[in-house]
Protein backbone atom coordinates (compact mmCIF):
# COMPACT_ATOMS: atom_id res chain seq x y z
CA UNK A 1 0.00 0.00 0.00
CA UNK A 2 1.09 3.60 -0.65
CA UNK A 3 -1.24 6.60 0.06
CA UNK A 4 -3.23 4.05 1.94
CA UNK A 5 -0.84 4.08 4.96
CA UNK A 6 -1.50 7.66 5.85
CA UNK A 7 -4.94 7.23 4.96
CA UNK A 8 -4.64 5.01 7.94
CA UNK A 9 -3.12 7.97 10.17
CA UNK A 10 -5.57 9.98 9.77
CA UNK A 11 -8.58 7.97 10.42
CA UNK A 12 -6.69 7.10 13.55
CA UNK A 13 -6.32 10.85 14.16
CA UNK A 14 -9.50 11.41 14.03
CA UNK A 15 -10.60 8.63 16.96
CA UNK A 16 -7.30 9.46 18.89
CA UNK A 17 -7.07 13.21 18.48
CA UNK A 18 -4.43 14.53 21.22
CA UNK A 19 -1.92 12.06 19.38
CA UNK A 20 0.08 14.12 16.92
CA UNK A 21 -0.82 12.96 13.34
CA UNK A 22 2.89 13.41 12.05
CA UNK A 23 4.10 10.80 14.37
CA UNK A 24 0.61 8.46 13.24
CA UNK A 25 2.18 9.02 9.79
CA UNK A 26 5.49 7.71 10.91
CA UNK A 27 4.40 4.98 12.87
CA UNK A 28 1.43 3.72 10.20
CA UNK A 29 4.32 4.06 7.76
CA UNK A 30 7.26 2.18 9.52
CA UNK A 31 8.21 -0.85 7.86
CA UNK A 32 8.55 1.11 4.61
CA UNK A 33 10.80 3.50 6.63
CA UNK A 34 12.90 0.56 7.82
CA UNK A 35 12.82 -0.66 3.96
CA UNK A 36 14.56 2.40 2.79
CA UNK A 37 17.08 2.72 5.34
CA UNK A 38 18.18 -0.89 4.30
CA UNK A 39 18.15 -0.45 0.79
CA UNK A 40 20.27 3.13 1.64
CA UNK A 41 22.65 -0.01 2.76
CA UNK A 42 22.39 -1.93 0.10
CA UNK A 43 20.72 -4.55 1.69
CA UNK A 44 18.70 -6.83 -0.70
CA UNK A 45 15.25 -6.22 -1.14
CA UNK A 46 13.94 -9.71 -0.25
CA UNK A 47 16.50 -9.64 2.85
CA UNK A 48 14.88 -6.11 3.52
CA UNK A 49 11.43 -7.05 3.41
CA UNK A 50 11.91 -9.77 5.22
CA UNK A 51 13.14 -7.66 7.97
CA UNK A 52 10.46 -4.70 7.40
CA UNK A 53 7.38 -6.61 6.36
CA UNK A 54 7.44 -10.18 7.95
CA UNK A 55 5.38 -10.90 11.26
CA UNK A 56 7.70 -11.14 13.91
CA UNK A 57 9.96 -8.12 12.70
CA UNK A 58 6.79 -5.99 12.38
CA UNK A 59 5.87 -7.41 15.92
CA UNK A 60 8.81 -6.67 17.74
CA UNK A 61 9.14 -3.29 15.99
CA UNK A 62 5.49 -2.58 16.88
CA UNK A 63 6.12 -3.22 20.31
CA UNK A 64 9.40 -0.67 20.44
CA UNK A 65 7.27 2.13 19.10
CA UNK A 66 4.45 1.29 21.62
CA UNK A 67 6.96 0.99 24.25
CA UNK A 68 8.78 4.22 22.81
CA UNK A 69 5.00 5.79 22.92
CA UNK A 70 4.51 5.01 26.35
CA UNK A 71 7.56 6.29 27.93
CA UNK A 72 6.46 9.48 25.63
CA UNK A 73 2.82 10.15 26.31
CA UNK A 74 1.95 7.94 30.14
CA UNK A 75 -0.36 6.35 28.50
CA UNK A 76 -0.94 2.71 27.84
CA UNK A 77 -3.89 3.48 25.34
CA UNK A 78 -1.38 5.62 23.03
CA UNK A 79 0.62 3.16 23.37
CA UNK A 80 -1.56 0.93 22.47
CA UNK A 81 -2.91 2.66 19.49
CA UNK A 82 0.85 3.18 18.20
CA UNK A 83 1.20 -0.70 18.57
CA UNK A 84 -1.57 -1.55 16.51
CA UNK A 85 -1.06 1.65 13.96
CA UNK A 86 2.13 0.39 13.05
CA UNK A 87 0.82 -2.97 12.66
CA UNK A 88 -1.56 -2.06 10.27
CA UNK A 89 1.08 -1.70 8.00
CA UNK A 90 1.20 -5.78 7.25
CA UNK A 91 -2.60 -6.29 6.50
CA UNK A 92 -2.51 -3.49 4.38
CA UNK A 93 0.14 -4.51 2.33
CA UNK A 94 -0.94 -8.34 2.48
CA UNK A 95 -4.09 -6.65 0.07
CA UNK A 96 -1.82 -4.71 -2.06
CA UNK A 97 1.19 -6.39 -2.79
CA UNK A 98 3.55 -9.48 -1.71
CA UNK A 99 5.89 -9.84 1.35
CA UNK A 100 6.64 -12.66 3.42
CA UNK A 101 4.83 -13.26 6.94
CA UNK A 102 7.65 -14.80 8.01
CA UNK A 103 11.02 -15.38 7.19
CA UNK A 104 12.16 -18.11 4.27
CA UNK A 105 8.36 -17.84 3.69
CA UNK A 106 7.30 -17.62 -0.12
CA UNK A 107 5.41 -14.12 -0.57
CA UNK A 108 2.23 -13.96 0.43
CA UNK A 109 -0.53 -11.42 -0.86
CA UNK A 110 -3.37 -10.61 -3.41
CA UNK A 111 -0.72 -8.16 -5.09
CA UNK A 112 -2.96 -5.39 -6.67
CA UNK A 113 -0.16 -4.02 -7.40
CA UNK A 114 -0.31 -6.03 -10.57
CA UNK A 115 -4.15 -4.33 -11.29
CA UNK A 116 -3.10 -0.68 -10.28
CA UNK A 117 -6.44 0.01 -11.23
CA UNK A 118 -7.81 -2.55 -7.94
CA UNK A 119 -5.01 -1.10 -5.82
CA UNK A 120 -5.62 2.90 -6.52
CA UNK A 121 -9.66 1.55 -6.24
CA UNK A 122 -9.52 -0.12 -2.68
CA UNK A 123 -6.15 2.89 -1.64
CA UNK A 124 -9.06 5.52 -2.39
CA UNK A 125 -11.53 3.69 -0.29
CA UNK A 126 -8.95 3.98 2.78
CA UNK A 127 -7.67 7.61 1.88
CA UNK A 128 -11.26 8.90 1.31
CA UNK A 129 -12.53 6.77 5.11
CA UNK A 130 -9.34 8.47 6.46
CA UNK A 131 -9.74 11.76 5.89
CA UNK A 132 -13.61 11.68 7.09
CA UNK A 133 -12.66 10.27 9.86
CA UNK A 134 -9.67 12.62 10.16
CA UNK A 135 -12.05 15.55 9.45
CA UNK A 136 -13.84 15.08 12.05
CA UNK A 137 -11.20 16.07 14.67
CA UNK A 138 -10.90 19.64 12.65
CA UNK A 139 -13.75 22.37 14.52
CA UNK A 140 -16.77 22.62 12.74
CA UNK A 141 -15.81 25.77 10.54
CA UNK A 142 -12.58 24.63 9.54
CA UNK A 143 -13.91 21.12 8.24
CA UNK A 144 -14.30 23.26 4.17
CA UNK A 145 -11.50 25.31 4.06
CA UNK A 146 -9.22 24.45 1.25
CA UNK A 147 -6.74 22.97 3.14
CA UNK A 148 -8.74 20.11 4.17
CA UNK A 149 -10.20 19.42 0.72
CA UNK A 150 -6.40 19.92 -1.14
CA UNK A 151 -5.18 17.73 1.82
CA UNK A 152 -7.29 15.08 0.22
CA UNK A 153 -6.98 16.23 -3.68
CA UNK A 154 -2.69 15.97 -2.57
CA UNK A 155 -3.10 12.12 -1.68
CA UNK A 156 -5.56 11.42 -4.02
CA UNK A 157 -3.16 12.85 -6.88
CA UNK A 158 0.41 11.34 -5.31
CA UNK A 159 -1.70 7.97 -5.25
CA UNK A 160 -2.76 8.09 -9.21
CA UNK A 161 0.86 8.99 -9.56
CA UNK A 162 1.80 5.85 -8.16
CA UNK A 163 -0.53 3.80 -10.26
CA UNK A 164 -0.18 5.17 -13.07
CA UNK A 165 3.58 4.89 -12.93
CA UNK A 166 2.98 1.01 -11.92
CA UNK A 167 0.74 0.61 -14.76
CA UNK A 168 3.68 1.71 -17.43
CA UNK A 169 5.77 -0.71 -15.33
CA UNK A 170 3.36 -3.10 -15.64
CA UNK A 171 3.24 -2.85 -19.27
CA UNK A 172 7.33 -2.65 -19.93
CA UNK A 173 7.81 -5.84 -18.13
CA UNK A 174 4.78 -7.58 -20.79
CA UNK A 175 6.94 -6.47 -23.60
CA UNK A 176 10.58 -7.34 -22.47
ZN1 LIG B 1 5.05 -1.57 3.19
Amino acid sequence: MYVGHIGIALGVKGWKRPIPLSALVIAAQGPDWIDTVASAFHIRSDHAAMWSHSLPSAFVVALVVGVMAFVGWRSFATASTFFATYLSHLPADYITGRKPLVPGAPLLGLGLYDRPRWDFAVELIVILVGWLLWRTSLLRERRNRPAAWMLLAGLIAIQAAADFALSIRNANVRIF
